[in-house]
């Protein structure tokens, strides 16, 4: 059947948006870049974030944010704020963690990521901080959201351990909607039935992710584990799933770690996990210039 001159000339179905319009591949067809430093977040390049769980001491942070500098990390990773289950816990060492954090970028020249869980101190740590980490408790404290979505510094929003794709979306779309387009989303494992690991890695996660949105995703294999042993498989597969980057949990003596020693890399183990991502990334259409750089140039 032929078409009525009417029917030819209708104007086009609306699009229709999700709950997170801005977020949405929809109004962005693009992959969105977040620039941070000299770095940039979502391109071919592969980022990744390292550093221990939580800053300790100067000598724990400058030693640790040396070793991942040497391997390769594009960011330093450590928190001064821990959103600890047991009140009795260590809570982190606040502003006086966020100065060893700051050193540490002083000496090293790395950007630094560090979580703010609460409105009251987001001056503060945007004062130190090139990243503002969102914790996966602090996912939807939409307070906290529409606070960081006024500031200039980009965010990295973690995945709640009850939250589903949609869900992170919207909780992004917060950020968004509010003036903040640099976002960063992390899968960093979801909380299921199984309890052979601490949290269960949604690796599908970054493929829907992806699909549904524009923005850059990365994987925290150390946090999805709980297990050092399983953090170095699960990068590969988060590198060769399509994800842009990692934040992996180092730590230069894990066995004395005040929080999460038990999924934090050494050193060693790092530097070869480095080596293996940047010799293979090619594959997956990634690369890690940072591998070697400082061996060549310095003489290292
Ligand atoms: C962290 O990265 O320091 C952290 C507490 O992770 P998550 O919020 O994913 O538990
Ligand atoms: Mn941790």
């Amino acid at each position: 059947m032929s078409e009525t001159p009417a029917a030819k000339d209708a104007a086009p179905a609306p699009v229709k948006f999700p709950p997170y319009k801005l977020t949405s591949r929809l109004s962005h067809p693009e992959n969105s870049l977040v620039p941070v430093g000299d770095i940039v977040v979502g391109g071919p390049e592969f980022i990744v974030m390292a550093g221990p769980c939580s800053v300790e001491h100067d000598p724990q942070m400058l030693g640790t944010a040396w070793d991942v500098k040497l391997s390769g990390a594009h960011i330093l990773r450590g928190g001064a704020f821990k959103p600890r289950s047991s009140p009795y816990s260590f809570q982190g060492l606040a502003e006086e963690g966020l100065k060893m954090l700051s050193k540490a970028r002083e000496l090293t020249g790395l950007s630094i990521v560090t979580e703010v869980m609460d409105s009251a101190d987001i001056d503060l740590v945007e004062s130190y901080a090139d990243i503002l980490q969102v914790g996966a408790r602090n996912s939807q404290n939409f307070s906290l959201l529409k606070r960081l979505a006024k500031s200039k510094k980009p965010v990295l929003l973690k995945r709640g351990l009850m939250n589903t794709v949609d869900e992170i979306l919207c909780s992004a779309e917060y950020l968004l909607a509010g003036g903040n387009e640099k976002v960063i989303l992390c899968e960093r494992g979801i909380r299921t039935f199984e309890p052979s690991t601490r949290n269960t890695l949604d690796i599908s996660a970054v493929l829907s992710i992806k699909e549904k949105s524009h923005l850059p995703v990365i994987v925290d294999p150390s946090h999805a584990s709980g297990k050092a042993s399983y953090v170095a498989p699960l990068a590969k597969a988060a590198l060769a799933v399509g994800a842009d980057g990692l934040m992996i949990e180092v730590h230069c003596a894990p066995e004395l770690a005040l929080c999460d020693g038990e999924e934090s890399l050494t050193p060693q183990s790092f530097r070869e996990l480095m080596a293996f991502l940047s010799e293979v990334a090619p594959y997956f259409g990634r690369k890690i210039s940072t591998v070697g750089q400082l061996d060549r140039s310095k003489g290292l």
